[in-house]
């Protein structure tokens, strides 16, 4: 038997994928939701929406890290600390070198660690407290942790007597490495890729909401280019804009994970955004100045300034009230 396996996001494409899935009367679906724990209750609200509006069920699948985060808690308690030590490191501005200490684990770090080294049931924020660092566009370890790997246990159960085909909702026109993609990949055995909307445009995705009288994720009229996490590490700045605006209970919440993550890590030391997301972080790499990494409420009040994060932007929180921002013109 062949079974179709739809991961839905809650965002527009996959939403689109899953009405053509319907519309053809496909056989043996079964749809998905990886649910992060870092997404907007809009999205979760989306994700109910759905099920009654298409008169189908989303199983939930959700990572659940208290078998790791209690082996974690035991190689801490079991570690004897080392020692701090120092190594010489070159000022890429100056050409000079100096000392610079190198923090290992001490008993200080580790009894810091393991007071917050507890399950949250939180999937992106226990990942995080166990890695003691959050995900970077380098180390995305966020998706395949919390989304692929749940999924991909599905997918195992089912290979056991079936073929699988996992629904891509991937479009050509996202990026140069999508529009690369085939339609339909056999990815070893019983298991393939299918891509169905990889030739679609962001309008056609939209009208076949319309032609179903399905309403798209309601975070695309309030600013959001794509739904997922809230935010992604990967957010861009204007977005960031809209939600620091819109939503800044989600910064605080963002905010209460980087103390927790940081009480969790070796160096004391992490940050939701990378080092370089401001030109000021930028500054401080370049001078290999480590310490004081930007945390989210320093990147949220740069992302509401202009020319290069100079200039604080006036307008920016009239216009979470005044407009819809939509980037896919979705404003009534
Ligand atoms: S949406 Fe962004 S933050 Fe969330 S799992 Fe995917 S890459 Fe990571």
């Amino acid at each position: 038997m062949r079974v179709n396996l739809i991961s839905m996001s809650g965002g527009k494409d996959s939403t689109a994928m899953a009405l053509l899935a319907l519309e053809r009367k496909t056989e043996n679906l079964r749809f998905v939701f990886a649910d992060t724990g870092h997404e907007h209750q809009q999205t979760y609200d989306y994700i109910d929406y759905l099920e009654s509006a298409l008169n189908i069920t989303i199983e939930r699948v959700k990572r659940d890290f208290t078998r790791e985060i209690s082996v974690r808690r035991a190689n801490l308690c079991k570690q004897a600390a080392t020692k701090a030590h120092y190594v010489r490191k070159k000022n890429k501005a100056t050409g000079k070198y100096k000392k610079v200490r190198v923090r290992g684990w001490n008993n200080r770090a580790r009894v810091r660690a393991l007071n917050v080294l507890h399950p949250t049931g939180i999937p992106f924020l226990d990942l995080c407290l166990l890695k003691g660092r959050f995900p970077s566009t380098k180390a995305r370890f966020c998706s395949s942790e919390l989304k692929h790997n749940p999924i991909g246990d599905l997918i195992v159960n089912e290979l056991e007597s079936n073929e699988v085909y996992i629904w891509q909702g991937v479009r050509a026109e996202e990026s140069k490495d999508r529009a690369k993609l085939p339609e339909l990949e056999n990815v070893g055995g019983g298991l393939w890729n299918y891509r169905p909307i990889l030739k679609w445009t962001w309008q056609e995705v939209f009208a076949m909401h319309h032609k179903h009288g399905i309403k798209p994720n309601p975070l695309y009229t309030q600013g959001m280019g794509r739904v997922g996490c809230m935010p992604c590490i990967h957010c861009k700045k204007s977005e960031l804009k809209q939600i620091a605006n819109r939503f800044p209970d989600e910064i605080d919440r963002v905010s209460h994970m980087e103390t927790l993550v940081r009480l969790a890590s070796k160096r004391g030391e992490s940050s939701f955004f990378a080092a370089d997301k401001t030109p000021e972080g930028k500054d401080r790499l370049k001078n290999d100045i480590v310490s004081s990494m930007p945390l989210i409420h320093q990147v949220a009040e740069w992302s509401k300034t202009t020319r290069g994060g100079k200039m604080f932007d006036l307008f920016a929180a009239e216009e979470a009230e005044i407009s819809c921002s939509s980037e896919y013109g979705l404003c009534e």
